[in-house]
């Protein structure tokens, strides 16, 4: 009976501290700024902007990158003539 519960006990504690051990053991791999979050040129306004929040169009098969829908559109009435 004691061992049992020597045994229970060895388990909770390692269920509790693996996830920790874990973490300390392998942290995650920090990624550089510039592949997450890239700055692109906005070619209506000129304005950079994050990729990430940026108003995505294709123009010639190529994505191009606004900072709003209204440079966007501008864009597309250029292109357009
Ligand atoms: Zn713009």
């Amino acid at each position: 009976m004691k061992i049992a519960l020597l045994l229970l006990w060895v388990v909770v504690v390692t269920a509790l501290l693996l996830p920790l051990l874990r973490r300390a053991l392998a942290p995650p791999p920090r990624r550089p700024a510039a592949l997450r979050d890239e700055l692109v040129k906005d070619p209506v306004c000129q304005t950079y902007v994050v990729r990430s929040r940026a108003v995505r169009a294709l123009a010639r098969g190529e994505p191009v990158y606004f900072c709003s829908d209204d440079c966007a559109r501008r864009y597309a009435a250029q292109l357009g003539g």
